[in-house]
């Protein structure tokens, strides 16, 4: 049974684009081999939570569509889904470690931690517990029971190396002379990452951990704790962390990372899961655009790709405006209702759609080409004062129109261009500014067509 899992620290405001480009990857996973996603929340780190991180991250899944079949909200077979509430669960964990003597109490202060620590950088050596508490564990067991002493559980490294498989990385190996007796449980009773995350993982039955690299440094002690449990290992797979087209490790500073900043500015959940599926990633026939039906049939994560993906929002935004192109006119129609609050009238937004949809990228386009159409411009591009006599001999040509369509609209322009005998550019570029505000527009005929006579006539006459 596959069972795959993504476990978020509710330690940032939103799901990082990296971790939904990782969350896809399972949740295909799952979904191919007929399996389940989980999502699990992971906030024992107290003094990094985010007010309202976890609400929001929730929130993000759902509307990128990556539904799980267990969760803090859906629960299931195995709820808890949120470790602060399965503290009992970890401590039963460490003490059955300690008793098995694979781990140790400690009660060295952090005063004593740091000067050991100081002492040890100085001499060059790796920063490592000198394992002084497991030297005389069983006075300090005793100690502890006896005056109930604040304590911590740490993990006792074992001689010799630590090897794994990874999908994506190949055979690892490390020897447990570089590891340091890692704390399991802190002495206000949470676990750290360590514990809680091999605990869960093995307990809802997770056999395959597909996850960013920036955890395979901590691998190597997972395995130790499967090994020290006595339980199977999980299938690794660490995918390389995304990069900013200059190759920078994608941060805030370059471009947005929070998912439901691209949502919100109207780019299609289904076109970023398709540019995230290629993060790492290639469809065996080349493809660049494909449902997320087709990517769960031919993913396989055997084929996940070391090297590092680039995240380019202007890649993003071309992909987007593919679907864009590829929906039904009344499908976008709604979409950008909807996009806008249902805040401009559904019928304009409906005759608007076959001059945009070639021009737009994401529905936050959609506005700045089209306000005009809802209220007439208040500034203009271009100066319009020395255009008097222009304007007015627009403005009579226009009136005598009697069937208001673009074509007309086109031809009586174009004859009065002719009689005028000036030049057709810089004539429809003032009639373009005079109805839209802007020098660059839909097209022109058309869009006077849709806003009518009497408002087009009303925009030439407040200027003359
Ligand atoms: N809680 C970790 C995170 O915030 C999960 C790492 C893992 O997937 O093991 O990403």
């Amino acid at each position: 049974m596959v069972r795959t899992r993504i476990a978020p620290s509710p330690t940032g405001q939103d799901v990082h684009v990296g971790s939904i480009a990782a969350a896809l990857m399972n949740y295909a996973w799952a979904k191919k081999n007929h399996g389940q996603f989980i999502i699990r929340i992971e906030d024992t780190d107290r003094t990094r939570l985010v007010k309202g991180g976890e609400e929001k991250m929730l929130d993000t899944f759902n509307r990128i569509g990556l539904v799980a079949d267990e969760s803090p909200n859906t629960g299931g077979k195995f709820a808890p889904y949120r470790q602060s509430e399965r503290l009992n669960i970890y401590k039963k964990h460490a003490e059955e470690l300690v008793d098995k003597g694979k781990a140790y109490y400690c009660i060295c202060t952090p005063e004593r931690l740091t000067k050991m620590r100081e002492e040890q950088v100085a001499k060059k050596q790796i920063p490592k517990y000198d394992r002084l508490c497991f030297s005389n564990q069983k006075e300090i067991v005793e100690q502890v029971k006896e005056r109930n002493l604040p304590h911590v559980v740490r993990l006792l490294i074992p001689e010799g190396q630590v090897k794994f498989n990874d999908v994506v990385r190949g055979e690892i190996t490390i020897d447990n002379k570089n590891l340091d007796d890692q704390v399991l449980l802190k002495s206000d009773g949470f676990p750290t990452y360590h514990l809680g995350v091999v605990v869960d993982d093995h307990l809802m039955e997770i056999s395959h951990i597909i996850r960013g690299e920036e955890w395979l440094p901590s691998t190597p002690k997972h395995v130790i704790l499967y090994q020290a449990f006595g339980w199977k290992l999980p299938v690794f797979a660490h995918i390389s962390l995304l990069r900013n087209p200059d190759k920078s490790k994608l941060s805030k500073r370059k471009n947005p990372v929070w998912t439901s900043w691209y949502l919100d500015k109207g780019i299609f959940s289904e076109a970023l899961l398709n540019y995230l599926a290629l993060m790492g990633w290639s469809h065996p026939e080349g493809k660049e655009v494909f449902s997320l039906e087709e990517y769960i049939k031919v993913f396989d994560i055997k084929d996940i790709q070391k090297t590092a993906p680039v995240f380019d929002p202007v890649k993003l935004e071309w992909m987007n405006g593919v679907y864009i192109r590829d929906i039904e006119n009344e499908d976008l129609k709604l979409k950008i209702y909807e996009f806008y609050n249902k805040k401009y009238p559904e019928e304009i937004i409906g005759k608007t759609i076959p001059l945009i949809k070639e021009r737009i990228k994401k529905l936050a386009d959609y506005l700045p080409l089209c306000e005009f159409f809802f209220k007439p411009p208040e500034s203009f591009e271009i100066r319009l004062e020395a255009k008097q006599a222009l304007l007015k001999n627009m403005k009579e040509e226009l009136e005598k129109i009697s069937e208001w369509k673009a074509n007309a609209i086109g031809e009586s322009m174009q004859a009065l261009v002719k009689k005028l005998g000036i030049k057709a550019g810089e004539f429809f570029m003032v009639l373009r500014v005079i109805i839209t505000g802007k020098k660059i527009s839909p097209p022109l005929n058309e869009s006077m067509e849709i806003l009518g006579k009497e408002e087009c006539i009303k925009r030439l006459g407040k200027l003359v």
